[in-house]
């Protein structure tokens, strides 16, 4: 496996000008993987400087082109998925059967459906008045700054640079200090199938430097952001400089509510997969179990059970169901909450700790955490980010959206029912920019994602996606309109 650990600018993979690095571990063991070469200033001013010159040729390339050279990227990144999954397993601790069956196969689907989707946005002719033509032409916006997270970094690297590219926009990307190794090797790819110099560039650093400095810098013309709300504020305060555009991904405290009629088999096992699948590190986990009190012993007694039965272990071996957090702050960050959870009355039943086993006591494990807990309390209001789930009860409708709507956050939730119109009812009302009835956790490119309030603005994917990456611009044309003198002579 060659692993990229250096920046890629202007088509090169290069050091840092000073030369620093940051060491990047392996959450199962934290042994080191690689080091890594750090971004700073002078670096993101070179990839900005880079993007800013290879614009004006991709803008103006057919978007067909455009589109191809992503069809490719999908294809590259399918032929070496086996390659691509084990180093985002090592890198991020999801298990490989999560790496190889959803992340790297939905980077791939999600570089197609764009690539297929370039030269399928058009413009419009507005009907304004007699002997005028109005047309909208939609352009790409320039240079644009894109900020990745640790917890699905080879997905959100597709969702952000595939409209980005597909509208015209030229790239510089900033994954997470922590797991940048999936993302340069995807640049690779790129690399490889032909995309032009500067087109992407990709610059692994701290967030406070690079990422700070990327979102403030004058020559980037928007932002695109996924991470904490608190972080997504700065990104919002540093933009305002150059008054760039400015989209936000932020976090979630998605309400997973099931009523008495629900279906519990699947509403046990989807319950569990919306807040265990990537060790619960998921902006749209189903992080707030809500149940309806006339089945919440019965569901609980089959949730805990398939709770226990996850298998934790090293995420290279094929039968793990659950690997460790991604990085020893975290997973201290998230047991931090079990403290938490206790001083404000919360009862633990079931885990709150790391795995009492000798193979994986060097990593960065927790166990699927069940707790039961008040609306108010701060576990049922906070992301935890992590294999941790809060448990309440309700008796009616009105009750539970009152529960369900009681965060700042407004990203996605799900409800698990039996009864068509509750379905729609509840699905309308819940304020949330995502909602799942008999399911949880659903993408597809083609589906808008995000979120309103304190889970930000903008939409990923879709048609909705590639609106974001580009500019209306209206041009006016007297085609043979009397316009009488404003000043009569
Ligand atoms: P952050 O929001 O700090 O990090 C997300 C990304 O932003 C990373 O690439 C980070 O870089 C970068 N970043 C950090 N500070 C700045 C800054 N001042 N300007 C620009 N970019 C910056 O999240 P954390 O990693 O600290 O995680 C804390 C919590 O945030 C989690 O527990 C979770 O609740 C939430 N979170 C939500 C995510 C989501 O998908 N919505 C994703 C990640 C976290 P770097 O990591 O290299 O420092």
């Amino acid at each position: 496996m060659t692993i990229q650990n250096n920046l890629f600018i202007d088509g090169e993979f290069v050091d840092s000008e000073d030369r620093s690095r940051i060491p990047v571990l392996n959450p199962h063991d934290n042994s080191l993987i690689t080091e890594v070469a750090e971004a700073k200033k002078a670096d993101v001013d070179r990839a900005v400087e880079a993007a800013r010159r290879a614009f004006p040729a991709w803008a103006k390339l057919a978007a067909a082109d455009r589109g191809l050279l992503l069809l490719k990227l999908a294809d590259a990144i399918e032929a070496n998925a086996d390659e691509l999954a084990k180093l985002e397993s090592i890198d991020t601790g999801h298990p490989l059967r999560d790496t190889r069956g959803l992340d790297v196969v939905r980077t791939a689907v999600t570089f197609r459906y764009f690539g297929g989707m370039a030269d399928k946005v058009q413009g419009s002719v507005v009907p304004v008045e007699q002997g005028f033509l109005n047309y909208v032409l939609r352009e790409p916006i320039g240079v644009v700054g894109q900020i990745v997270p640790w917890n699905f970094p080879p997905m959100f690297t597709s969702w952000k640079m595939g409209p980005a590219l597909a509208a015209g926009n030229t790239v510089v990307m900033k994954p997470a200090e922590l797991t940048p190794l999936s993302t340069l090797k995807i640049a690779e790819l790129a690399r490889k199938v032909g995309f032009p110099k500067g087109v992407i560039n990709i610059l692994p650093g701290y967030g406070n430097i690079a990422g700070q400095y990327l979102a403030e810098h004058p020559g980037v013309d928007k932002i695109a952001f996924t991470g904490s709300t608190a972080t997504g504020r700065k990104v919002v305060q540093a933009s305002a400089g150059n008054l760039k555009r400015v989209q936000l991904e932020l976090g979630g405290k998605g309400a997973n509510i099931v009523f008495d009629d629900a279906f519990l088999p699947a509403a046990i096992n989807g319950s569990a997969f919306a807040i265990f699948h990537n060790q619960g590190q998921a902006c749209i986990a189903g992080s707030r179990l809500i149940l309806h009190e006339k089945i919440a012993d019965a569901f609980l007694e089959g949730f805990l059970k398939l709770a226990r039965s996850i298998r934790l272990g090293n995420p290279l071996d094929a039968d793990t169901e659950m690997g460790p957090l991604t990085s020893q702050l975290h997973r201290d960050r998230v047991l931090s909450y079990v403290k938490v959870a206790k001083e404000q009355g919360g009862e633990i039943l079931l885990g709150g700790k790391s795995p009492e086993r000798d193979d994986l006591a060097r990593g960065c494990y927790v166990e699927p955490t069940v707790v039961r807990a008040k609306l108010a309390d701060r576990v049922s209001q906070e992301e935890v980010f992590g294999p941790f789930v809060s448990v309440t009860t309700f008796r009616d409708d009105e009750e539970v959206l009152a529960i369900a709507n009681g965060t700042d956050y407004g990203l996605g939730g799900g409800l698990w029912t039996t009864n068509l119109q509750r379905a729609h009812r509840i699905a309308g009302a819940m304020r949330s920019g995502m909602v799942w009835i008999n399911c949880y956790k659903r993408v597809n490119p083609g589906s808008p994602f995000g979120g309103i309030g304190k889970s930000g603005y903008g939409r990923e994917m879709g048609f909705e996606a590639m609106h974001d990456y580009t500019e209306a611009k209206s041009v006016w044309v007297n085609v043979d309109a009397k316009i009488p003198p404003w000043y009569p002579r």
